[in-house]
């Protein structure tokens, strides 16, 4: 069967009934574009930018914009979502940190880090920019907990694009920008955030760990780790009806995005985009391709009342065993 998916991979990602779920790739590394292009990724959904920044992090704005130009020609002319750093946490540049933090992950991370250290974050969207003349870029927050710091981070983007402008420097006339929804506040204020950006996309991996109060890493804890848990889901829920209502795309990338066990139930919310490991497109899309959205719909309504994760779970799974 694996071989089946394989063959496919390239083909379009349209459920049974016509709908487009565009199925992306997560990147790290420029070394990565190829086997993005190979796995039939229809764009690449997440480029987590801060494992860049560590391998270097004195990287200078001209080696950050060859560095990201590279990934955004490999792909032209599909999309390819920058995630701005997403330093902190466990993804520490020692050099930045002031003090040994007691909560890291409640802590001086992602947006937060970029709006206090402007030096390195305009740097960073400096080389965006110039990066996003070569093809179709979209710009990602991290770790916003409301509309305000979507806010800020876009003030500090115009600004960018100003001052190249003024310097003579090409950047494109539009360029998308997205936030990244991982924190329970962000999910619970989507439709305010949702007025300011062109996407959304759902960061599960931290959405749950802050929705459940269970650290992501923590073995001890993995068995409370459910994405299937009612909050989670309404929470979800909760921030694709916002992105709905407002008329923009909504993604998620998170872990969560590949389960496919969960894949009817992430459709029948209504997301436009799955994002997931490489490894993992040619199996997604080929599930894609099997479902019906309104089956998905009429499963998506009744988890909502559920009340155990095993029983939402199982539920899911029922209508993917039906179909793939
Ligand atoms: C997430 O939190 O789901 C996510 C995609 O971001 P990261 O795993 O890099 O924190
Ligand atoms: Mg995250």
């Amino acid at each position: 069967r694996e071989d089946v998916f394989q063959v496919e991979r390239h083909k379009p990602s349209l459920t049974r009934c016509g709908t487009a779920i565009c199925v992306g790739a997560n990147a790290e590394f420029i070394e990565e574009m190829k086997i993005v292009e190979d796995s039939g990724a229809e764009e690449v959904g997440l480029f987590r930018t801060e494992f860049l920044h560590l391998e270097n992090p004195d990287a200078t704005e001209d080696q950050l914009a060859a560095a990201y130009s590279k990934v955004v020609k490999s792909q032209a002319p599909k999309r390819v979502v920058f995630r701005t750093l997403d330093l902190g946490g466990d993804k520490v540049d020692e050099r930045l940190a002031v003090e040994p933090e007691p909560n890291p992950f409640l802590g001086w991370r992602g947006i937060r880090l970029s709006l206090g250290r402007q030096d390195l974050f305009k740097r960073q969207l400096r080389a965006l920019l110039r990066a996003a003349v070569h093809g179709r870029v979209g710009i990602m927050f991290p770790m916003v907990s409301g509309v305000q710091e979507v806010l800020e981070a876009k003030a500090v983007l115009n600004d960018c694009a100003d001052e190249l402008t003024a310097e003579g420097v090409d950047v494109p006339d539009e360029i998308e920008i997205g936030a990244m929804i991982e924190i329970p506040s962000a999910a619970l204020s989507a439709d305010l955030i949702a007025a300011e950006v062109d996407f959304l996309s759902l960061g599960t991996n931290d959405l749950i760990q802050y929705t459940i109060a269970v650290d992501r890493l923590n073995d001890r804890v993995a068995k409370l780790y459910q994405p299937t848990h009612p909050a989670v889901l309404r929470l979800i829920a909760m921030s694709v009806k916002a992105a709905r209502t407002a008329g923009i795309r909504v993604g998620m990338c998170g872990e969560m995005a590949s389960d496919l066990t969960l894949t009817p139930l992430m459709i029948g919310l209504g997301l436009n985009e799955l994002s997931v490991a490489t490894t993992q497109i040619a199996r997604l899309k080929h599930a894609v391709r099997r479902l019906n959205v309104q089956e998905c719909e009429a499963l998506a309504n009744a988890v909502l009342t559920c009340t155990s994760p095993a029983e939402i779970r199982s539920l899911s799974r029922a209508v993917a065993d039906r179909n793939y």
